[in-house]
Formats: C-alpha cells, structure tokens, sequence
C-alpha cells in the first residue's frame, strides 16, 4: 500500500537527512526548497577557476552523523594538519598537536603559544575528553557556562587563550568573545582530537550533493517558497497548497512558517570571508593560520588548494587563500586594510595578492543557549504535529543538523 504523502520543507542537510530516512522507511517525500540549488549553507561557487566556498567550512570526520552518512572516499576529502601557524604582532610560530602527532613533541613543548603549564592541560584536557561520550560534553552545567569562563575555570593563561584559544575558536563559533557555551567547546575540541578536519574536493556543497544523490524517491521542487504550514497543509507562496496527511517536517527556521512560532525568532552570527589569489606560492604545512593580533581584521587564514589542490581548477601556480574576517565587513574599504593584513601574517611580497570575492554569511550560525545534543527521536520537537529540524533546533554543526534530520524523521515515523 502507498504510504502517505510526507513534506519536508528545506534542502539544507537537515532537509535531505530527512529525506532520506523517510525514503529508507518506503516513503516518496516532496522536498520544498526556497532556493535555487540543494545545501542550503553549503554552497561553493566557481569564480575565476577557483572553487570558493561561502564562508570557511570544514567537515570533522569524528562527526558521529558524518560517520553515518557520508561517503568521505567519495567526496575526495583531504585534511588540514593538526595544530595551527599563530601569528601576533611580533612572532609566527608553529603550534603541534602533540597526541595527534608525537614526532611534535619537542616543538610543542618549546613553543611559545602558551606556559608549560598550558601544555600540560591541554594535553589533559584532550586525554579526558577522548574518554567522555558525547553527550558527557553537553553536560548541563557546560550548556550554562561561557567557553571563556570555562577556559579560565580550568586554570589556562591569558597568553594561550589569546595565542590559541581565542582564534581558534573564534574562528568556528563565528564570534570571538567565546561567549557560545562550553558543551559547544568541548564536543569540537574532542571532534579535533578524534578525527580529522576536511575539505572536500570539489568543496563544501558536495557534501549536500553526495546527500541528494542518495535521494531515489524524493520529488525535490526547487525554487518553492513556503509561506505557511496549516495542520496537514502547506501553502506555499503563490497561494498553491499541498496537503502531508504523512506528516511535515520543517527542516528551516519555523518562525515565519508556522504562526505559533512567529515571536520565537532566532538571533543569527554574521560572518566575512574573502578570497585572495597569490601569485606566489604559500606554504603553511596545511595549517590553519591563527591570527592573535589585535590591530588586524584577520582572524584566521587558510591556503585551501595546499589541502585540497582541486581548489583551483586549471591547475594555475600560486595560491587561493581564504580568510576569515574578525568581525562582519563594516565597509568595502576594509578590504584593502584585510589585504595588508594578509601580506603582514604571510609575508608575502607586496604585490603577490589578488582580491578574488568577499561573502558576507548573514545567517551562518544560530545563537543558542543553551544548546543541546540529542539522540533519541522522542526527543524531537514538535508543533502542532510538525516536526521541526536545522541546526537551530540542537547546536551550530553539519553533525547537528544531519541530526536533527534524522530525529525528525524518526519522530515522523513513529507517529
Ligand atoms: C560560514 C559558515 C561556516 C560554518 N562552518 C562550519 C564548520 O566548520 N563545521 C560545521 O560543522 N558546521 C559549520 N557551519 C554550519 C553548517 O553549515 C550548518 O550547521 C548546516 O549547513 C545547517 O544545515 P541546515 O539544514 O540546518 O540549515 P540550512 O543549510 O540553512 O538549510 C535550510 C534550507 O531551508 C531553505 N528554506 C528556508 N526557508 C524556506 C521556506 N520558507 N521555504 C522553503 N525553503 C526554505 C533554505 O533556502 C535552505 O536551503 C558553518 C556555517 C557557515 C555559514
């Protein structure tokens, strides 16, 4: 017997999660996506022969959703080393992870991103959080606490907080104040330590295409704005309308769509990241550079085809390197201050860079407090017999939302 019809509203990966699960359980979804391409947040463009993401991803391959999902073979992925090149005003230096690579031990133990007894505590830190669950690092006392005051709970100094900590996780949280909650901090900082930090080859989209290409059944209209959901029926912008007896699941903020939700809007992290061509090659070992320079724009940079040469697609010389920015671009002049940021950290000459794009991310993160991490469908949340998905129903992940996707799912079909 054909099994109900089911509406996913969505095609980021919470979406195409969704869809996926609700086609392992013999259902044919529609899947309504507002834009143009599958991927939502993940997308990458190709300008000028370089594939250029919109804002600095990776993908932890310790992710447990990735590990259940992606094909990372497929997706050619290749990864950053671990550890980090800081830059202050003064110094460049190289920062080792030594539990991820021994043969760094000495280099990690003189460098000077932080006291000895910094390093002794990271070391620990990291030891301690490899035997924690995941769901030990979202704690509640972690989803109450600010990373930075966690930081300074554990007894680390200013010298490797504002050397290491601050751009590091600056540069993933999208905020540099470390005001996100430290459950946040710590699922990441066991996620690096377990596993490996990514880029696939033919950048961050692929990762929603190899999830679409699962798709066998999935009836995916493009180009389909919602505008609201009424008990099984989904009207969409047009005034057309659907009718889910199967059930719906929102897998993008449902404040607009569904009227009992209107006032609960999310607040949303901002981000800037440009793309410089250098003519000359730049060798950063395949490490993130951390910038810990309170007179620079720049808070991290990266030489993306160093790690993933299919970056650049016609195989030119030099280098495409992708820089995030501290805070969000106040005006179009900062980009030549950003770009003698650049030649500052690199030491690049003075005429080797090319400003490529700038893309400014509006609504890259969600600010959540507390966040959480789920992993039973009972938990699912669910108005008015929707189920609801996206990072901003768990925490700011890829992990997250496939996550989320997959708990709506399963939700659905238990109903
Ligand atoms: C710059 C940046 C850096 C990031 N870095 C990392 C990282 O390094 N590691 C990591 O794990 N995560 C990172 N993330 C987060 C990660 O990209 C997101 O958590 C994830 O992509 C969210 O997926 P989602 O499906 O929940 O939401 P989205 O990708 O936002 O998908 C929602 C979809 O719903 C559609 N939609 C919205 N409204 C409607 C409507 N009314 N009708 C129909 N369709 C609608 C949208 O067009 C969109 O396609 C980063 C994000 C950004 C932007």
């Amino acid at each position: 017997m054909a099994k109900p019809q089911t509406i996913i509203i969505g095609a980021g990966v919470a979406g195409l999660i969704a869809a996926y699960e609700l086609e392992q359980a013999g259902y044919s979804p529609i899947l309504l996506e507002a834009g143009d391409r599958v991927g939502g947040r993940l997308r990458t463009d190709v300008v000028e022969g370089f594939r250029l993401d919109h804002g600095f991803q990776v993908l932890l391959s310790g992710y447990p959703e990735v590990k259940r999902y992606l094909d990372l073979g497929a997706l050619g992925a290749k990864a950053f080393r671990p550890g980090g090149h800081i830059h202050t005003r003064q110094q460049h230096f190289r920062f080792a992870d030594p539990l991820r690579e021994p043969a760094q031990i000495i280099r990690s133990a003189l460098s000077p991103v932080g006291t000895l007894a910094d390093k002794l505590k990271l070391g620990r830190l990291g030891l301690n959080l490899r035997r924690k669950s995941v769901e030990d690092c979202f704690k509640e006392k972690y989803t109450e606490t600010k990373t930075i005051d966690y930081l300074w709970s554990l007894g680390f100094s200013e010298q490797i907080v504002e050397r290491f900590f601050r751009p590091f996780f600056g540069g993933i949280f999208l905020e540099t104040e470390l005001a996100t909650p430290a459950a946040m901090f710590r699922f990441i900082f066991k996620m690096f330590g377990e596993g490996d930090a990514l880029l696939p080859a033919e950048g961050i989209e692929a990762v929603a295409k190899q999830l679409a290409g699962k798709l066998a059944a999935t009836d995916i209209r493009l180009n389909t704005q919602v505008e609201r959901v009424e008990d099984n029926r989904v009207v969409l912008a047009g005034g057309l309308s659907f009718e889910a007896p199967g059930g719906i699941i929102i897998a993008c903020p449902p404040d607009k769509i569904l009227p009992q939700l209107a006032g609960d809007s999310l607040a949303w992290k901002t981000t800037s990241n440009l793309y410089f061509y250098s003519s000359r090659r730049l060798k950063e070992n395949r490490l993130i550079n951390l910038v810990s320079d309170p007179t620079s724009l720049i808070n991290t940079f990266t030489v993306l085809d160093e790690v993933a040469p299919t970056y650049k697609l016609d195989g030119q010389g030099g280098s495409l390197i992708s820089v995030t920015l501290r805070n969000p671009l106040e005006r179009e002049g900062q980009i030549g201050q950003a770009e003698q940021d650049l030649l500052r950290h690199s030491r690049l000459p003075n005429d080797s860079l090319r400003f490529l794009k700038h893309y400014e991310v509006k609504r890259a993160l969600p600010i959540l407090n507390p966040v959480s991490f789920r992993y039973d469908a009972t938990h699912s949340r669910i108005v008015n017999r929707t189920f609801l998905a996206g990072d901003h129903q768990l925490n700011g992940s890829l992990d997250a939302a496939m996550r989320s996707g997959r708990l709506a799912a399963e939700g659905l079909l238990r109903t």
